[in-house]
């Protein structure tokens, strides 16, 4: 079997493991990311890079480059409610450098982070390879035994990062179930083209029985259907022109192109999970990003907070990394300096999740905007707070590691 030693392993290529292998290759630390697919090209996986991560863009001094990616910019993101157009947040008023959120696919961006990664000598990404169980040493994880194209490689690590989604299979291996809190909904996801004259913001429309959430992606708006739990299979059952009318209805600008919807493959399910792990860390092993905490999708928030996970991370123990294995003390401050923002931003979406999202689907008479929605859009001044929550997040992480030259 080939054997690979290094510092860190980083299981999983997401926006969670490509910010963790950055920053702790360049800070001098040897780092290894396993990916199991060949490349990043997944469809529908969240496409925000939020104002705190395009700042950590700049602490990084990737400026220039980065703007250089084609990406679409959003200042603001409204609710509409049968009809009426309410402002909800304004990310222009945000204390940060970058006050808009960047509309780019997450491919583009894991692949700018890998290349950016890859200037460090001590940064490696295995594609095609994929972890499948722990190595232990002397009651400690010390690697992982993975299959690659090749066939089996054994990566031994002073650390592993387990960066490997919502169903990682190092957290199973390392023995963790997350504690599981549910969701009402489920969401679908499909794009339609944009065209000139459509709306300009970011928007959710609520109406009677849907939500309807429109993403400007440039050429085309990605749009997010919400259905209660489980929904997906009656909503299909009814038929593809049904849908087709629901989405006309809740967006009537959208009514002459819904036909472009040519089949229920160009409508992807996600199912909405909301979880954690109570613990996040054994000795030799830390899970970040949504192997540690599923985030339901109210807000988008998800890759920001897997990407402010790697930035903790990097911060806490790059330097006792670069002297050896690290302390369990080391890992749990990393799990302490998250857990406040997973807690909160968690405990938020739920509220909204049952108070306004479940309540609107369950509705059947034409819905009147919440008392939040209505003030928040009488008095701009207070859409830096869903700004800041969406934007920054509860406790944004700033770069503290230095880079080893
Ligand atoms: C349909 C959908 C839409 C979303 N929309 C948004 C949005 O608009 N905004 C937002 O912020 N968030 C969104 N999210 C959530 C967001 O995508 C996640 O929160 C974020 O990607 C988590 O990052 P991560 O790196 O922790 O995990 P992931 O992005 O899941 O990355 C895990 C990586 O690990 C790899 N992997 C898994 N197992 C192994 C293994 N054993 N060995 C090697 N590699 C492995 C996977 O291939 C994957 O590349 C969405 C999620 C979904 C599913």
């Amino acid at each position: 079997m080939a054997t690979v030693t290094t510092r860190l392993c980083v299981v999983g290529g997401g926006p969670a493991g490509m910010m963790a292998g950055l920053l702790f290759a360049r800070a001098g630390i040897e780092t290894v990311v396993l990916e199991k697919h060949a490349d990043f090209l997944r469809d529908f996986r969240g496409d925000t890079i939020h104002p705190s991560t395009l700042d950590l863009m700049d602490e990084l001094g990737f400026t220039a480059r980065f703007r250089a990616l084609p990406q679409r910019r959003v200042e603001s993101f409204s609710g509409v409610v049968d009809g009426r157009n309410y402002r909800v947040a304004d990310f222009s008023r945000l204390p940060t450098r970058n006050r808009f959120l960047s509309f780019m696919p997450q491919w583009d961006f894991l692949d700018f982070l890998a290349g950016e990664a890859g200037r460090n000598p001590s940064f490696r990404l295995i594609r095609r390879t994929e972890a499948q169980e722990l190595i232990a040493a002397d009651g400690q994880v010390a690697g992982v035994r993975a299959q690659g194209p090749e066939g089996p490689v054994e990566i031994r690590s002073h650390l592993v990062l387990c960066a490997d989604g919502r169903h990682s299979r190092m957290r199973d291996c390392a023995g963790f179930t997350p504690r599981a809190f549910g969701a009402p909904i489920d969401v679908l996801w499909f794009r339609l083209p944009r065209r000139d004259g459509d709306p300009e913001a970011a928007a959710g429309r609520f109406g009677p029985g849907r939500i309807l959430i429109t993403l400007d992606r440039g050429d085309a708006w990605q749009c997010a259907y919400v259905v209660p739990k489980g929904g997906d299979a009656a909503l299909r059952a009814k038929g593809l022109p049904a849908f087709r009318n629901a989405v006309a209805e809740i967006a009537p600008f959208l009514s002459d192109r819904t036909a472009e919807i040519a089949d229920w493959d160009a409508v992807k399910l996600l199912t909405v999970t909301v979880d954690r792990l109570t613990r996040w860390y054994r000795p030799g092993l830390l899970c970040i990003g949504d192997a540690a905490h599923a985030m339901s999708p109210v807000g988008g928030v998800g890759i920001n907070l897997a990407i402010q996970d790697a930035v903790a991370a990097a911060n806490i123990l790059a330097g006792p990394l670069r002297a050896g294995p690290v302390a369990e003390a080391g890992l749990a401050r990393v799990q302490a300096r998250r857990m406040f923002a997973v807690r909160t931003t968690q405990a938020l979406q739920r509220v909204i999740q049952s108070r306004v999202i479940a309540a609107s689907l369950k509705a059947d008479a034409p819905l009147r905007a919440p008392l939040a929605l209505r003030i928040l859009d009488a008095v701009p001044m207070l859409q830096v707070l869903p700004a800041r929550l969406i934007g920054m997040g509860v406790r944004p992480e700033h770069l503290r590691v230095p880079t080893q030259a």
